[in-house]
Order: structure tokens, then C-alpha cells, then sequence
């Protein structure tokens, strides 16, 4: 039986893609929204209908509730996929789907609720025994309260927005003297980006990886894990690539990991598709820093170590179906590579480089995979995030990964915008990135200008 008939995509781009055509091979009709940015993008005839919800910037479309329910409510649909970003982890949006009896394709709101707060999924990791970063106990109110818990745990300190994403409202103390100036940048920053300006301190770790547990719950209390996926070489606290196994993670780290993270999901009460994020220090300690309550960009990486479609699984549980699989039946397989292709010059800063691609050339061949909406002609718009798409890579060992990789970047050509392309050439040839030895601070310590 299929877990629903119709479906409303709340998102855009290479998500929105990928949602519909989960919804096709399982037989579902999927309605797509669209802002008049994204008009004329031709994934949207791939869905069964498209409603047009207004202009260009986010918060008069894909963020704006009431037009998401209006476009729902119309096209008559009984679920709907918020994909990543936008509402996604937006509490008060799936508490209205709920009320007016959409599913909402995640977590439950109570969920969404208790893990959004960083500070709050802190304290229920520490009452379950998963292993925290040291730090503050719940918010920090004033400067003192937070010299206080710095004199505690020791510099360098993190103060970290508890409403915090994107790498937003983070900022690092190195001693008593930069810690006012660090308190006010993350509480004025975390205003700006999230209307909360509460925040928390962590220890500040060196040199970690960021290592993250996929997790998939159902509504009776199953819950498996899925692997890890090493998510290190970030650029200001975002990913870049991820790679599944970590080349840091060894059989028993992962069994170690992988049962807190059941832990938390179960002592959650969670249900969906989750992420359970840690840092790694170099002699091996895990610390957990936030649970993900959504879909994440990176996990195709999973689906091709595990050969299980996240999105089809996702979509079943929250039409009510049991998980189709138990632990042992998770099996992981070979070694997976995602590099994010952005619209963005590397060799300036990053700088976001919207525009039409005048040519392109996607690659192809075993063990290539290219998640994405963007061909020649396609226009990126300037106003949103500045993926393309990702290109992910699965085969049977690392090396073997990172020279199909590399074979399918060589093949790859985009024209007309810059790209993170040849970035991903000079990471997969350096020295360390071949060892297998990266922390969140690679691109910083080797890569120049990045
Ligand atoms: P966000 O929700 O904004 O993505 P996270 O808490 O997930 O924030 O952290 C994002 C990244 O910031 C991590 O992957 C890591 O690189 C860095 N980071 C977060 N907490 C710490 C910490 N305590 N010590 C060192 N780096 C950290």
C-alpha cells in the first residue's frame, strides 16, 4: 500500500528533486511550490502540479507558513515534505500542519521543540550518559555567569547560540579578555539570525572532526542506526564534503557512537529521520553537540554505503509504516564521497557567483551519482543557498573513491558561473586529505585563500 496519494514539496532546488522523485517511485502525486525565482526551473514539471507562491526572498515564500498552507489546502494533499532549511526545523510550522491535519514529513513537534534548543538536547544527552562537550549547564544569562563556567572548564571557550545553524552565533574566546567581546558577537548575531539571542558555552575543541550518526525511528519504538559520516572539511563551520566510513572510526568507535546516538533518539521519544552530531578529538573521544531533526544535504552518503533510500523510508514512517529494517539488516558497504558543488569562486573568498550556465557536462560512469536541478541554461538565482549539487561518488575502498572522484571532477564542466570544482581537485590531492588526516580546521591550516 503506498503511504500516502499527494504530497506538497516545501522546498526548492536539488531537494525538492530528490523529494519527487521519491514520491514517484513510490507512487505518490507530489505538488511542488515555487517562488517567481524559481519560475521556469524545469525540475517542477518533473512533480504532478506547482503552485506559484510569491515573490523571491524566502520570507514571502518558501518561509512564509501561511502560503505553504494555502498551496497545501488547495492542491488537496495529506502530507507535506519540508525537505532541509527553510521550515524544516520550524516547530510552529509542523504544530499548523498538525492542526489542520497535514502530516508533516519529520519529527513530532515536541521533538523539533526539545532538540532545536542546543542547550536543552545538552541536558538530555548528559541524563541518557552520552558524552557532551564540557560546559555550561543550560543557558548563560550574563558575562559573569559565563567567566565563571570559562574559569571552570578552561580556555578556549565556545559561546554558541542555542538556537543556533549554518555555523551562525558561534564565537570562540581564547582567554578572560576576549570573552565579553565574544559573548555580545553571539548574542547580537544570534538575535539577528534566529530572534533568540540566548546562548551556551562549550569547551572549545582543537583540532576535532565532526563525525555524525544517521539514526531512523518509527512511531512503535524502533530505532536504527545507520553508520557514521565524517563531515570535516568544513568552511567556516559548514560542509563541504562528507565521506562515509570516516577514515577515524574503526568498528568498535562506531558501535560506541552509533549506540548513543539509539540512546538519545530513544530517550527522545523521536521519530523520523535524524542526525546526531559529535566531535571527535584526536585521542578519540566523541562528545555529542546537537541532534539534526530533519533531512540533511549530505545523506546520499549514507543511502550508498547502506543501499537504503532515506527519503522513501522517511515518507513511510510518517505515514505510520514500521522501519522495513533492523539493525542487523544494516550492512555498511564500500566508501562513499560528497563533494557540495557551489555556485561560488573559490580562488575569491567563496564569493557566492550567481548567473546562467551557458555549458555543462555532468559526469557519469560507475559509481557516480549527481543529485541536482541545474543543466545548461538554468539561471542561479542569487537569492538562495548557492548549491548545485552534489556529486557523490561509491566504491569499494577510499582510495578507489577519491580517484573516481577526482576522474568525475576532470569530466565535469560548468560554464558561465564559478564553481567549487576545482577547490574539491586540490583537496582530493592533498597530501593530508589522502592520509585521511583532516580536521575542521584543513581548509584554514592548507588551503590558501579559502
Ligand atoms: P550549527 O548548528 O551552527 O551547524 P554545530 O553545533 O553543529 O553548529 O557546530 C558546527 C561546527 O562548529 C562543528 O562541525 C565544528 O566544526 C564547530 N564546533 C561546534 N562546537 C564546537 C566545539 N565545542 N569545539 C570546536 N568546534 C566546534
Amino acid at each position: 500500500m503506498k503511504p500516502f496519494s499527494r504530497i506538497l514539496v516545501a522546498n526548492r532546488g536539488e531537494i525538492a528533486l530528490r523529494i519527487i522523485r521519491a514520491c514517484r517511485e513510490l507512487d505518490i502525486e507530489s505538488v511542488v511550490v515555487y517562488s517567481e525565482a524559481d519560475r521556469g526551473a524545469a525540475y517542477l514539471d518533473l512533480a504532478d502540479e506547482k503552485i506559484c507562491i510569491g515573490p523571491a526572498p524566502s520570507e514571502n515564500s518558501y518561509l512564509d507558513i501561511s502560503k505553504i498552507i494555502a498551496a497545501a489546502e488547495i492542491s488537496d494533499v495529506e502530507a507535506i515534505h519540508p525537505g532541509y532549511g527553510f521550515l524544516s526545523e520550524n516547530p510552529q510550522f509542523a504544530e499548523i500542519c498538525q492542526s489542520c491535519r497535514i502530516q508533516f514529513i519529520g519529527p513530532t513537534v515536541e521533538n523539533i521543540r526539545q532538540l532545536g534548543d542546543k542547550a536543552a538536547a545538552r541536558e538530555l544527552a548528559l541524563k541518557v550518559g552520552v558524552p557532551v562537550v564540557p560546559g555550561s549547564e543550560g543557558v548563560i544569562s550574563d558575562e559573569e555567569l559565563a567567566k565563571a563556567v570559562a574559569r571552570e572548564i578552561g580556555y578556549p571557550v565556545l559561546i554558541k547560540a542555542v538556537a543556533g545553524g549554518g555555523g551562525r552565533g558561534m564565537r570562540v574566546a581564547t582567554d578572560e579578555s576576549t570573552l565579553s567581546g565574544a559573548f555580545q558577537a553571539a548574542r547580537s548575531e544570534a538575535e539577528i539570525a534566529f530572534k533568540n539571542s540566548d546562548v551556551y558555552m562549550e569547551k572549545y575543541i582543537e583540532k576535532p572532526r565532526h563525525v555524525e550518526i544517521q539514526v531512523m525511528a518509527d512511531s512503535y519504538g524502533s530505532v536504527i542506526q545507520l553508520g557514521e559520516r565524517d563531515c570535516s572539511l568544513q568552511r567556516r563551520h559548514q560542509k563541504l564534503m562528507e565521506e562515509s566510513p570516516s577514515p577515524a572510526v574503526d568498528d568498535d568507535l562506531r558501535l560506541r557512537m552509533g549506540t548513543s546516538a539509539k540512546e538519545l533518539t530513544l530517550a527522545a521519544g523521536y521519530r523520523g529521520a535524524g542526525t546526531i552530531e559529535y566531535l571527535l578529538d584526536p585521542d578519540g573521544n566523541y562528545y555529542f553537540i546537537e541532534m539534526n531533526t530533519r533531512i540533511q544535504v549530505e545523506h546520499p552518503v549514507t543511502e550508498m554505503v547502506t543501499g537504503i533510500d532515506l527519503l522513501q523510508e522517511q515518507i513511510r514512517i510518517a505515514a505510520g509504516s514500521p522501519l522495513r529494517y533492523r539493525q542487523e539488516d544494516v550492512r555498511i558497504q564500500g566508501h562513499c564521497i560528497e563533494c557540495r558543488i557551489n555556485a561560488e569562486n573559490p580562488a575569491n573568498g567563496f564569493s557566492p557567483s550567481p548567473g546562467m550556465i551557458t555549458q555543462m557536462r555532468v559526469p557519469g560512469g560507475m559509481g557516480v551519482r549527481f543529485d541536482s536541478h541545474v543543466y545548461a541554461g538554468y539561471t542561479v538565482p542569487s537569492t538562495y543557498d548557492s548549491l548545485l549539487g552534489k556529486l557523490i561518488v561509491h566504491r569499494e575502498t577510499r582510495e578507489e573513491a577519491i580517484r573516481t572522484m577526482l576522474r568525475a571532477l576532470d569530466e565535469f564542466v560548468i560554464e558561465g558561473i564559478h564553481t567549487t570544482i576545482p577547490f574539491y581537485r586540490e583537496v582530493l590531492n592533498h597530501f593530508h586529505f589522502v592520509k585521511g588526516n583532516l580536521d575542521t580546521g584543513f581548509i584554514e591550516e592548507y588551503m590558501i585563500d579559502a
